[in-house]
């Protein structure tokens, strides 16, 4: 079984990573599609897809996991063609672990397994939580895998949020 999870992580944490582990226990092949890979530099996207390929690949090397295929995938604003957009980047997969309700529908019709993925910790493992705890340079380390922070520390990213918030005062 190949499956296909898809996410923009900005950034990737603890609860992406749990997710995955539990996801690539059960797949022979694991695809993570980095999602809105067009975005950078804004709080909601802060980092490019290049940096957030980087985050991911460091992260899930250090926990043992090889066999998952990390696609950048941006954004094309029409759903009816977003499934056929994703199945022409992505390698072959038959199940897709999504909460997103839209993302869920559009696979169902296209034919696709659609699975529930379980949420870890909602409440702190988020990409909004992480992003807020590093504008006000409070502890959001310990929400992110080592290798994202490494690599959030090698671009700058923490310095890079804070300066796009405070040039949009
Ligand atoms: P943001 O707050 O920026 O939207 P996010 O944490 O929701 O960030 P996304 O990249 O938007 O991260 O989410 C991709 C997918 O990751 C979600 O649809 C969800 O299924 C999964 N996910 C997010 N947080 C968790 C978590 N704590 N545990 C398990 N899966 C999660
Ligand atoms: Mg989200």
């Amino acid at each position: 079984m190949s499956a296909l999870i898809i996410g923009r992580f900005q950034p990737f944490h603890k609860g992406h990573l749990s997710v995955i582990k539990l996801v690539a226990e059960k797949s022979d092949r694991t695809i993570i599609g980095i999602g809105s890979a067009q975005l950078s530099h804004t709080f909601e996207n802060p980092f490019t897809a290049g940096e957030r390929h980087l985050m991911i690949s460091r992260a899930l090397h250090a926990e043992g996991i090889d066999d998952c295929y990390l696609v950048p995938i941006v954004d094309i604003n029409q759903y009816s063609l977003w499934v056929a957009h994703v199945e022409s980047m992505v390698p072959p997969f038959e199940t897709v672990y999504s909460n997103n309700p839209l993302t869920r529908r559009l696979f169902e019709e296209a034919g696709y397994n659609v699975d529930i993925a379980p949420m870890f910790d909602r409440h702190i493992y988020s990409g909004t939580e992480v992003r807020t705890r590093m504008l006000h340079n409070e502890d959001w380390q310990s929400l992110v895998p080592p290798g994202v922070a490494e690599t959030i520390y090698e671009v700058k990213g923490d310095e890079r949020l804070r300066q796009i918030m405070d040039e949009r005062l």
